[in-house]
Parts: C-alpha cells; sequence; structure tokens
C-alpha cells in the first residue's frame, strides 16, 4: 500500500450528485499498481443508470451555478487550486501508484493541473460579449456569451489529474455543469480531486466523477440529451466513435486526439540542445503522451553527430518503480503497450533499421522497457506511421528542407511538431508549412495553460487552455432589439 499524509485522499467511492456512493450492483474494479502489480484498491464499477443520474444532478445544478457571478465562481475554483497545491505531494504519490510515471513528472503534472483551475478561475471573468453596428436605424444589435450546459467529460490514463483539470477548469468558471469519466486505470487522481473540489465550496451536482463500463458511460454520456457537450482526450479511433454517437443528439464536441509528432533537427541546429529536447519530448512519462515525439528526422550532413550524442545522453537514463528513488522512466501502464513497442521494434529491423541502444524489456521485468533508439529508419516501417507510445526513438535522414515538410506532414495526424534551426528564414518558412496545431521551435516542452493546445486533421477538434479554451464551453447568443 502508499503511504499518504492524508489518507482521506485515497476515495475508493465515486462523487456522484454531491455524494460519496458505490455502484448500484455493489460491484469493483481492482486498480493496480504498473510498477509492482500491486492492487492498491477498488473503485465502484457504475454503469447506465448510475450515469444517468450524475447528468440529471448536473442538470439540477445548472442553474444556480450559471447563476452565480463569475467572481464567486472564481471564489470556489481558487480554493480549489490552492487545496491541489497544499496537497500536490500526496496527490504525486496516488498518481505516480496508479500511472506509473516518476514521483518528480507527478509532482509537475500535479503543479500543471492545478494551473487550469487558477488560470480559468480568472479567465471566466473575461467571457465579453460584443456589440455589432447595426444593419438597421431602429435595431441594436447586442451578442452575449453563455455556458453551453450539462457537459460531460471522457479522459485517459497518460495524464491522470491534467486532463480532468484542463476541462472542468473551463467549464466550471463558463458556468456549465460537469460530469467527468476517468480513465479505469488511473482513478484514483479523478476521485482525489473530487474530494478537493468538494472541500473548495463546489456545490453538489456541479462537479460529480464516476467510474465503471466505459462503454455504458459513454453511450449514456453520448446519447442523453441533456449533455450539451462532450469533452474527450484519447485515441483518435475512440474519439471516432465517441464524435458519431454525439451526432445523434448534435453535441457541441471536443477531441484532443493521437498524435505522430515529427522533431526535425536542421544543419544549423544547436545539437546540444536538440538532443535535450529530443529526450524531453520523446521519453517524458515513458513516451506516453500524445504530443511526445514518435519520429526523429535529421538532415544527412549532422545525423551522425546528433545520433552519437542522443545514444550518450540516453544511456544514462535510469528506469525504474517511480516512487522509489531518482528514476527517469517508469514501467509502461500494461503489457498490451508494452508489445506494440516490440511490434514497432521488431517490424523496424525486419525493414532494415538498427537498433543502436536499448531494444528490448527491461531488466526489472513487468512492463519497463529499455529506453530504445533505432536508426536507418524509413517511411514504409510501422513507426512512421502509428504512434508508439513508448520509449522508441527512431531516427529518419533527410536531405532538403522540402522533404522534410512533406515527410513531416506525410500522416493524417497534425497534433504537436518540433524542429531545431537557429535560421529565422528557415524557423518561419518551416513553422507555416508544418500541419500541425503546435509547434516547438527550439524547445521539446510546449504545453502551458497559458497556451492553446489542440490538433488539426485526425488529431481532432477544439482547443484546451488559454485564452481559446473556454470558448469551448460558452454559446454565441445574439440579441436583436427592435423598435428603437
Ligand atoms: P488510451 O487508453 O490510449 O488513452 P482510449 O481512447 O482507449 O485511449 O481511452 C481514453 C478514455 O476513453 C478512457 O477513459 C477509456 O476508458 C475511454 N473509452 C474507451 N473506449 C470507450 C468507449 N467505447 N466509450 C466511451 N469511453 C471509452
Amino acid at each position: 500500500m502508499i503511504t499518504l499524509k492524508n489518507s482521506s485522499l485515497l476515495k475508493q467511492q465515486c462523487y456522484l450528485a454531491g455524494q460519496w456512493c458505490s455502484a448500484d450492483s455493489g460491484a469493483t474494479i481492482n486498480v493496480t499498481n504498473p510498477a509492482t502489480g500491486e492492487i492498491l484498491g477498488v473503485v465502484p464499477k457504475m454503469g447506465t443508470q448510475e450515469t444517468r443520474r450524475a447528468i440529471e444532478a448536473a442538470n439540477k445544478a445548472l442553474d444556480g451555478w450559471k447563476a452565480r457571478t463569475a467572481k464567486e465562481r472564481s471564489a470556489i475554483l481558487r480554493r480549489w487550486f490552492e487545496l491541489i497545491m497544499e496537497n500536490q505531494e500526496d496527490l504525486a504519490v496516488i498518481m505516480t501508484a496508479e500511472q506509473g510515471k516518476p514521483l518528480a513528472e507527478s509532482r509537475g503534472e500535479i503543479a500543471y493541473a492545478a494551473s487550469f483551475i487558477e488560470w480559468f478561475a480568472e479567465e471566466g471573468k473575461r467571457v465579453y460579449g460584443d456589440t455589432i453596428p447595426s444593419y438597421a436605424r431602429d435595431k441594436r444589435i447586442v451578442v452575449i456569451k453563455e455556458p453551453i450546459g450539462v457537459c460531460a467529460a471522457i479522459t485517459p490514463w497518460n495524464f491522470p489529474a491534467a486532463m480532468i483539470t484542463r476541462k472542468a477548469g473551463p467549464a466550471l468558471a463558463a458556468g456549465c455543469t460537469m460530469v467527468v469519466k476517468p480513465a479505469t486505470s488511473t482513478p484514483f487522481s479523478a476521485l482525489a480531486l473530487a474530494l478537493l473540489g468538494e472541500q473548495a465550496g463546489i456545490p453538489a451536482g456541479v462537479f460529480s466523477v464516476i467510474t465503471g463500463s466505459s462503454k455504458e458511460i459513454g453511450d449514456e454520456m453520448t446519447g442523453n440529451p441533456i449533455v450539451r457537450k462532450l469533452t474527450f482526450t484519447g485515441s483518435t479511433e475512440v474519439g471516432k466513435l465517441l464524435t458519431a454517437q454525439c451526432a445523434g443528439t448534435m453535441k457541441k464536441v471536443s477531441m484532443e486526439l493521437g498524435g505522430n509528432a515529427p522533431f526535425i533537427v536542421f544543419d544549423d541546429a544547436d545539437l546540444d540542445a536538440a538532443v535535450e529536447g529530443a529526450i524531453a519530448s520523446k521519453y517524458r512519462n515513458t513516451g506516453q503522451t500524445c504530443v511526445c515525439t514518435n519520429r526523429i528526422l535529421v538532415q544527412e550532413s549532422v545525423y551522425g553527430a546528433f545520433c552519437e550524442k542522443l545514444v550518450a545522453a540516453v544511456s544514462k537514463m535510469t528506469v525504474g518503480d517511480g516512487l522509489k528513488g531518482d528514476v527517469q522512466q517508469g514501467p509502461l501502464i500494461d503489457m498490451a503497450s508494452l508489445e506494440k513497442v516490440e511490434e514497432h521494434i521488431a517490424d523496424a529491423v525486419a525493414k532494415g533499421a538498427r537498433v543502436v541502444l536499448g531494444g528490448k524489456r527491461h531488466a526489472l521485468g513487468g512492463t519497463f522497457f529499455e529506453p530504445t533508439i533505432i536508426t536507418e529508419v524509413t517511411p514504409e516501417m510501422l513507426v512512421a506511421r502509428e504512434e508508439t507510445f513508448g520509449p522508441l526513438a527512431p531516427l529518419f535522414k533527410f536531405t532538403t528542407d522540402e522533404e522534410a515538410i512533406r515527410m513531416a506532414n506525410d500522416t493524417e495526424f497534425g497534433l504537436a511538431s518540433y524542429f531545431y534551426s537557429r535560421d529565422i528564414r528557415r524557423v518561419w518558412r518551416v513553422s507555416e508549412a508544418l500541419e500541425y496545431g503546435m509547434v516547438g521551435i527550439n524547445t521539446g516542452l510546449i504545453s502551458s495553460e497559458v497556451a492553446p493546445f489542440g490538433g488539426v486533421k485526425e488529431s481532432g477538434v477544439g482547443r484546451e487552455g488559454s485564452k481559446y479554451g473556454i470558448e469551448e464551453f460558452v454559446e454565441v447568443k445574439y440579441l436583436c432589439m427592435g423598435g428603437i
């Protein structure tokens, strides 16, 4: 078991309509620690009925919540932010225990998660409307923005806290209410957030967290006409399914889906900085983020030098249980994820790639995998097309800028991209040519609550964070005042 300063943060019940409760059937799901296989506890296995109740409670709470002033809502959100930060260490321990990322990364994610609540507590006060010069002498035109209503959120396991606050922060600040279904493998982070939200004074029904059957909960969230908006982070496959399900009742959707991020190293790059950026963007969370570098494209003349420096740096990375000591890489979330990494390596090697570092399961066993680098990678290999979601860095070679851009854009995805160059003309040209929602230039880290996160093409629709993030949770209403 894990040791917490405040053990009440590990909740084994769901928070529904302001009550802590079990599933109607009493059924539960085990939650395990991916580093040890140990069962950490259980959460309720809820389904259609409980989801409907949570949605109805969110609907009941809606009028009261949206009638409050933005400043009143802001004060509660601010308190929620403070409570999250006061409990940062315990929340980080819970996260590492259920998700596997190193404790330092979990601490970072808790601060990142809290920052969305803080940011949107302020931004909620600035949901401005418009006045528009009229088309008729006796009319005046005003545009107001209103909360969209009851929202549902489905979130993934790779960022168990931040993917929730990035949605709940703007939704609640705008005056919406929300029901969240966290990923089945990482529910404790979500339930701890709900407990702190309750303590911060979020009224009953405004924010519920339910765990259980993905299919039943997802079907009810997407089918119930009360829900006006679904916000989802996860795989492209599930995102497409949920979007199709939402079409039946014409819900608004935000979709943060998969990526296939290129990381381009041009011949004028600062190679040491590029190595540092590549490691940050490739191996963070053991390669399990949707903005993780998936393909490293290196210009021919610096290919050898970059490869050598990358191998030297990555070979120093330590792998282990995130709760024990100073490790840089934890386990993968489950065996299927590990097998996908193995499949990508085997496929690449069969087609001519060379393993220059790692390449196999780690001696620690379980789902630990060696940080891996492969070279001589070509577009015919699986790694070029599919998101690996693991600690595998494949190095492609290119000659001209045009070739690099063509290779980078040769994917149905368009979330994050990165490149290193010191030539200002190249920086502009390449930034504009990349078909991606986000471009990191001379940096491997781009996420922040103040910046718009999101993708184009099959990586999704909508933006999270920043002033754009709150727009996803409001509707524009046009008032035409006649007879003046
Ligand atoms: P990943 O597990 O790679 O993050 P998924 O898209 O499988 O991506 O999961 C993201 C979230 O979507 C999780 O909370 C998962 O439980 C949920 N989910 C998966 N399948 C469905 C479904 N058919 N309906 C609703 N939610 C689903």
